[in-house]
């Protein structure tokens, strides 16, 4: 099939019928991704359901869920002289506390948008004068470039290289979501593009420990009205499996080989997430015998405590208990020309998807 194939408005009539002659009751289900969550909105997938089915957006934007502390701490490390900050695109908008990385450009910072952490490293190579740091921000779909980046800067003997890791992993987002007293999550569609690069087995106990569906799903709405159909027949099935409805990409085991690498260079490490505080073993850290490319350590960081976030709900939105339209400053107070919050910022996140496709009115 081709990538048109998953968009083919006939099969996606099949599936919302399929779906329709399912469903028998009301069930609410998260889609992890921010990448899902654009897709939904796009192609108004969430409108064309049976009114009993809820899709709840998760906290799979890394943009969003990095930490205020984080940032500022990045946004700090742009302001001293000889420091070179380089982070995707993304990010350079994002709020810290105080103001973000472009306005730190603006004020004399050297900070520089990349496409990949192997830029960074090349950009080390050549301005042998400068500390070169990278904002590594990212879930398990970008930790193999930033640890390959490391390997590189080693292999190239590069002493101004650096990392500053913000990597998280999305099984314990998932288990702390699940965790909650009040969840009202009965089924996961996870995020596909993680599980090439994971494989599915971090998955399976999670299914048993809360016995809830979770269907790897893809981007197209295709793929995503598949997961959708899948987790619905187990819910009313009264079943709680694993699926792979992305198999075209998503392989049992992943990729051996990446997981090889971000294994070699990161270890698990307890990291906090905006909106979902500390989780343990949810972040990537660099292993000891790669702590010269800390930044951390290089710089002597250190993080402050989460300023209030106003009237930015953006721990709710992550955690999937507000809409993001539902949210007093969407749309008026909060756009994505003025953010109060990064879900309004970043590509994947879900308040900049409901302002782009739903509208100021949404
Ligand atoms: S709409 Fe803006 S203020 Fe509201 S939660 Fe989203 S980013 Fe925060």
């Amino acid at each position: 099939m081709s990538s048109a194939d998953y968009r083919d408005p006939a099969t996606v009539r099949r599936l919302l019928d399929a779906i329709a002659g399912t469903v028998s009751r009301p069930w609410t289900l998260m889609e992890i991704c921010g990448g899902q969550t654009h897709a939904i909105l796009r192609a108004g997938i969430d409108r064309l359901l049976p009114p009993q089915v809820t899709l709840v957006h998760g906290p799979g934007c890394p943009v969003c869920v990095t930490p205020v502390g984080v940032i500022d701490q990045a946004i700090a490390l742009a302001g001293r002289p000889g420091v070179t900050l380089c982070s995707f695109g993304d990010m350079l908008r994002v709020p810290g506390s105080r103001t973000d990385l472009l306005a730190a450009r603006a004020a004399g910072g050297d900070v520089r948008a990349v496409y990949s952490p192997l830029d960074a490293v090349a950009i080390a190579g050549r301005e042998p004068g400068r500390e070169v740091v990278f904002f590594a921000v990212g879930f398990e779909t970008t930790a193999p470039a930033a640890a390959a980046a490391v390997r590189q800067a080693q292999a190239l003997g590069l002493a101004n290289f650096s990392l500053l890791c913000a990597q998280v992993r999305v099984p314990p987002a998932m288990a702390a979501i699940l965790a909650a007293p009040d969840c009202r999550i009965q089924g996961f569609l996870a995020a596909g593009h993680v599980c090439t690069v994971m494989g599915l087995a971090e998955y399976a106990p999670l299914v048993e420990r809360f016995a809830v569906p979770i269907v790897i799903t893809g981007f197209e709405p295709v793929d995503i009205l598949t997961g959708v159909l899948h987790c619905l027949r187990q819910l009313e099935a009264g079943q709680a499996r694993l699926e792979n409805a992305y198999a075209r990409a998503a392989r049992t085991e992943g990729n051996p080989a990446a997981q090889a690498l971000v294994g070699e260079v990161f270890e698990f490490v307890a990291r906090d997430w905006r909106g979902l505080s500390e989780l343990p073993d949810s972040g990537l850290g660099l292993r000891a015998s790669y702590a010269d490319f800390d930044a951390v350590r290089r710089f002597g960081l250190v993080q402050t405590p989460p300023p209030d976030p106003g009237e930015c709900r953006a721990g709710e939105v992550l955690q999937g208990r507000l809409r993001p339209d539902l949210c007093p400053a969407f749309g008026s107070r909060c756009t994505p020309q003025r953010p109060l919050g990064a879900p309004m910022v970043s590509s994947e996140g879900a308040c900049a998807a409901y302002y782009r496709y739903r509208g100021q009115a949404a």
